[in-house]
């Protein structure tokens, strides 16, 4: 392990390591791929992606767990979910095994940069895909490249997980049948302005109403919700327009297998999120981030479970899904994906 670093005081921020893996696509097949120490990428001014953003993305983490194994948490679920991106921006997808034996030999020649179990920091993964080849008509590429860096990144809750403070958005993240259910950059691109402004007016994140109706709650702009209600039943919305978070589905199987909880997931209105006891964010940065207040146009929701700590719902779920991650709660078939 790389004794140079403080893995605590690490944030989240890009930090080269040495390898990553590179395949490329050209004459209708991906190549056979590997790894190698340049971390730039040199493309004709006019590709694809620069052009009209042609470029999809995942993200993961590995860790080391209680007896010392580096693992990585569900794989095969970015494998699909990349290859459902790439599908829906006419981009040839990758061989879903493959992909996971690229990001298994990705971590394994960065090994030294995993951090140490114990210290809540990880190496965090980034497969992705762009469009490489020039393209001035309007048109999918014909060739691309799929790459994957990893970038160590520290404890999510540095000083343990305060509640945060959310406003409703009026803005529209993804439309009925567009791609919100897709992990494209584009999706991010137009969310910036949103974000901004949610920071410049004090709030922490964005809660996206469906578009259609305004009256539905969605997700944020990276980030899935979860509401336990106060006769603890974990609830979390249903949409075509919302990215099927891993982090989420996984605790949705947390909820019913291990603690016993009632899950519906269903649509959700925005009139019922102030009857919630509890509200989180879930993604694989954070596991589970807790809600404290909603704005919406400057109407304040507190949830019950306050503005000082994470509620009790979503800390038995975030303990009983870090503990299956890290190996110290017996994981479902299937869900460590051992490196080392
Ligand atoms: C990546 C992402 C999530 C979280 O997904 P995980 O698989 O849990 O990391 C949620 N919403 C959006 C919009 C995302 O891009």
């Amino acid at each position: 392990m790389n004794k140079n670093i403080d893995w605590s005081s690490l944030g989240f921020g890009y930090v080269p390591t040495e390898y990553r893996f590179v395949s490329n696509y050209k004459n209708g097949e991906w190549d056979e791929g590997g790894l190698t120490t340049d971390s730039n990428i040199v493309l004709n001014e006019c590709a694809g992606v620069f052009q009209y953003a042609q470029t999809i993305f995942e993200g993961l983490k590995a860790y080391r767990t209680v007896d010392g194994h580096i693992v990585t948490f569900r794989p095969d679920l970015n494998a699909s979910r990349l290859k459902d991106s790439a599908v829906r921006l006419r981009i040839p997808p990758y061989d879903e095994a493959k992909f996971v034996e690229a990001v298994k030999q990705v971590v394994l020649a960065n090994e030294d940069m995993v951090p140490p179990y114990g210290s809540g920091a990880s190496l965090y993964i980034r497969p992705y895909m762009m469009g490489t080849n020039p393209v001035i008509g309007v048109k999918p590429a014909d060739e691309y490249q799929f790459r994957i860096f990893t970038t160590p990144v520290g404890p999510y809750f540095k000083g343990g997980c305060k509640p945060i403070s959310i406003r409703v958005c009026d803005y529209d993240r993804a439309a009925p049948h567009g791609t919100g259910n897709i992990k494209a950059g584009l999706n991010y691109a137009m969310s910036l302005y949103a974000i901004v402004e949610a920071h410049e007016l004090g709030f922490d994140e964005n809660m996206y109403l469906d578009a259609a109706t305004r009256t539905k709650v969605e997700e944020t702009g990276g980030a899935n919700f979860i509401f336990v209600t106060k006769d603890n039943k974990l609830v979390t919305p249903k949409s075509n327009s919302i990215l099927p978070s891993i982090t989420r589905r996984s605790l949705m199987v947390v909820a019913k297998e291990y603690l016993g909880m009632e899950v519906e997931e269903r649509e959700v209105y925005f009139d019922e999120v102030k009857d919630f006891a509890e509200c989180g964010l879930c993604g694989t940065a954070a596991v589970i981030s807790p809600v404290g207040r909603i704005n919406d146009h400057g109407k304040d929701i507190f949830l019950p479970s306050g503005m000082e700590e994470m509620g009790p719902v979503c800390t038995k779920l975030r303990e009983t899904l870090t503990g299956i991650q890290m190996g110290t709660i017996k994981a479902p078939e299937g869900w460590i994906c051992t490196i080392k």
